[in-house]
């Protein structure tokens, strides 16, 4: 079976879909490798590393991209190399394919099963194979430390013959995997950290780290089955900006990171509550790119509001460039070995499977996802 792994197209995309240390594994399984010349090089994997591993480095993509059984990639692929793909080859990446129609309508006319990184279900088993979990929490890491070389004050308190430092002041809008590590990161770095969630079973996470909870009365709020926060109305999001106000204008630091599945994230730091901010505040808005819970932010940049930074860069985890395609390649080698049959050497697209039921999306000219239908 012959997997392919073309080089990310975007520009300033320095993760690789997999690692030299992935390609040994699947050579072992009994796989043959081919992989892009350079397909390492933004996140510091030489050719070398690839074929030392035991794949083969190529250069002319077409060829990859027409003749591989499966495709590994990061991004969702342009919809002009669709028709490259071999007929009933397998694309593994991410594809946003709540989205995505025209993408989605072209992988069927060229009868390609996609997998979409995005849908890998949330169960226990398939833990390994998360890319969305494997990524935040590299994005909660870099949040805190992006705010910190921004901030014009240090986190931890400190106490010298020059006079003592407060510790920083941490607001966490937001409490999922990404939340959770920025909390983390935060109180490693000596800061206050204080955080919200609408899912209240999140308050017992907050208060095992170490940081403060902030209680506020939304009336019902809830999760869904598989652990995503349920939208709030336009009132109970009111009741919320209300209610963090005067947090947000008491920390040097607010990181947002709430996010409600297959929707537009909520907004959640007004203008009014920034001009309330000390000047030389940093806002993280970890949502910017879909959308944004921070007013003013700008996606892929960083802005000055009212003297308060907004950092709405996105890719997150690109920022980590090594240890992301470690992970992502770590998720996709644990996907492929969950499906791999040792005796035939081959991945067994079992349908019936629950995992591959929840990330497939397209199969021999038809949706087959149940969500996206
Ligand atoms: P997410 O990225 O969808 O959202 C981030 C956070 O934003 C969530 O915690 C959500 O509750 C919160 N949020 C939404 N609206 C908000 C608002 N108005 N104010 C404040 N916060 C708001 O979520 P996620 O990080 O992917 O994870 C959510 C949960 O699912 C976590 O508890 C996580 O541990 C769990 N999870 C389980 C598995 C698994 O079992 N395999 C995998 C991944 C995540």
């Amino acid at each position: 079976m012959l997997i392919g792994v073309p080089k990310e197209l975007q520009a300033g995309e320095n993760r690789a879909p997999l690692v030299p240390f992935h390609v040994k594994k699947l050579v072992q399984l009994g796989a043959e490798v081919h992989v892009e010349s350079g397909v390492g090089a933004g996140s510091g994997f030489s050719d070398e590393e690839y074929e030392a591993a035991g794949a083969s480095v190529v250069v002319f993509r077409d060829n990859l991209l027409a003749h591989s059984d499966i495709i590994l990639r990061l991004r969702k692929p342009p919809i002009y190399e669709i028709g490259d793909l071999k007929p009933g080859s397998i694309h593994v990446s991410y594809l946003d394919p709540f989205n995505e129609n025209e993408l989605l309508e072209e992988l069927k006319r060229a009868t390609i099963t996609s997998i979409s990184m995005e849908m890998i279900p949330r169960t226990t088993r398939a833990q390994k194979m998360d890319a969305l979990s494997s990524q935040a929490n590299l994005a909660g890491y870099i949040t805190v430390i992006l705010a910190a070389e921004k901030l014009p004050r240090i986190l931890p308190m400190m106490m010298t013959p020059a006079g003592t430092i407060k510790p920083a002041n941490v607001f966490v809008i937001g409490v999922g995997v990404a939340g959770l590590q920025a909390i983390a990161t935060a109180k490693r770095l000596g800061a206050k950290v204080t955080a919200f969630d609408t899912r209240s079973e999140c308050a017992e996470q907050v208060k095992s780290l170490g940081s403060k909870f902030l209680e506020i009365d939304l009336g019902t709020t809830g999760q869904t089955k598989d652990g995503y926060a349920v939208e709030l109305s336009p009132e109970q999001i009111e009741i919320q900006r209300q209610a963090q106000k005067d947090q947000i204008a008491k920390s040097d630091v607010v990181i947002t990171t709430a996010q409600v599945f297959g929707r537009k994230p909520p907004v959640l730091v007004t203008r009014d509550m920034i001009a309330e901010m000390q000047p030389g505040s940093v806002i993280v808005d970890m949502a910017a790119e879909t959308g944004g819970n921070v007013e003013g932010s700008v996606p892929g940049e960083t802005v000055e509001v009212d003297g308060v930074t907004i950092v709405g860069d996105g890719n997150w985890s690109n920022f980590v460039a090594r240890d992301a395609s470690q992970m992502y390649s770590s998720n996709l080698f644990n996907l492929l070995e969950e499906f791999w049959d040792k005796e035939k050497k081959e991945f067994v697209l079992n349908l019936e499977d629950e995992i591959l039921k929840g990330c497939v999306i397209t199969h021999d000219g038809k949706t087959v996802n149940e969500r996206i239908k």
